[in-house]
């Protein structure tokens, strides 16, 4: 009997969420969830199906670590950085965003997320210089720079140097993302010089999930990292368009 629980056990058993993979917050959600099934089944049905409903809960948060599916994504989207802060989990932003915490991004356990009004004017943005391409002046905005000439695809001449863009997808990203914050005018982002602004943008880029150019699903390389709430995951090193094959990110040095 024992060794057939155990068979079970391991049939269900989910090791990603489970184990030294399990997320805190996530056991503490599911279980008081379970609880106010229980009490609810109590109440509605007999005491015996809250006693039915409490164990199943209970067992699958035992088992595979969440009783709602989609709960590890759930915690990390919608928790407050504080609370998970409060469960132990560390939120982290890379260096080159930290100077647009709060206007694009927000830092979280697996190394930040776009802000939602951000996110929503990026893609406007990109999708009104789409049409002409990122122009002269649009990569002036980019650097915080008066003059450039462009001088072939994604190439540009600034200071009597030159500046290239991995292509003119990671162009137009840029560029649209620039333009927001420009139009933003927020400090920390305006006292960046070039240098500052390319990393900053190079690794914002990172975060955007579709084409700039043409709107299609990206490919993305990813290292072999096991996607929880509560390890490190989605450490891109090369992004590619699945429609119009154009390279988007790349990104052989990660972290
Ligand atoms: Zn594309």
């Amino acid at each position: 009997m024992r060794n057939a629980l155990t068979a079970v056990g391991d049939r269900l058993r989910r090791p990603e969420y489970t184990g030294e993979n399990r997320c805190l917050p996530c056991t503490v959600v599911n279980v008081c969830l379970t609880l106010v099934l229980a009490a609810v089944a109590t109440v509605a049905l007999t005491p015996l199906g809250g006693v039915v409903v409490l164990v199943g809960g209970l067992g699958a948060v035992y088992f595979r670590g969440y009783l709602v599916p989609g709960t590890p994504t759930l915690t990390v989207r919608y928790f407050p950085p504080w609370l998970l802060e409060l469960f132990g989990k560390d939120v982290e932003l890379r260096e080159t965003l930290q100077p647009i915490e709060g206007v694009a991004v927000r830092a979280t356990p697996e190394g930040g997320r776009l802000v939602d009004s951000f996110a929503a004017a990026w893609d406007d943005r990109i999708e009104s210089i789409r049409a002409t391409g990122a122009s002269e002046a649009d990569v002036a905005t980019l650097l915080g720079v008066d003059e450039v000439s462009n001088v072939g695809e994604a190439a540009y001449v600034v200071d009597s140097g030159l500046r290239q863009w991995l292509s003119p997808s990671a162009l137009l990203a840029d560029a649209a993302a620039a333009a927001v914050l420009a139009d933003r005018g927020d400090d920390a982002w305006t006292s960046l010089d070039p240098d500052e602004r390319v990393a900053t943008l190079r690794d914002l880029r990172k975060h955007l999930d579709y084409c700039p150019l043409c709107g299609g699903a990206l490919d993305a390389e990813e290292t072999e990292t096991v996607e929880t709430c509560c390890t490190e995951s989605e450490r891109v090193l090369m992004a590619t368009c699945l429609d119009c094959d154009v390279r988007l990110i790349e990104d052989l040095n990660d972290r």
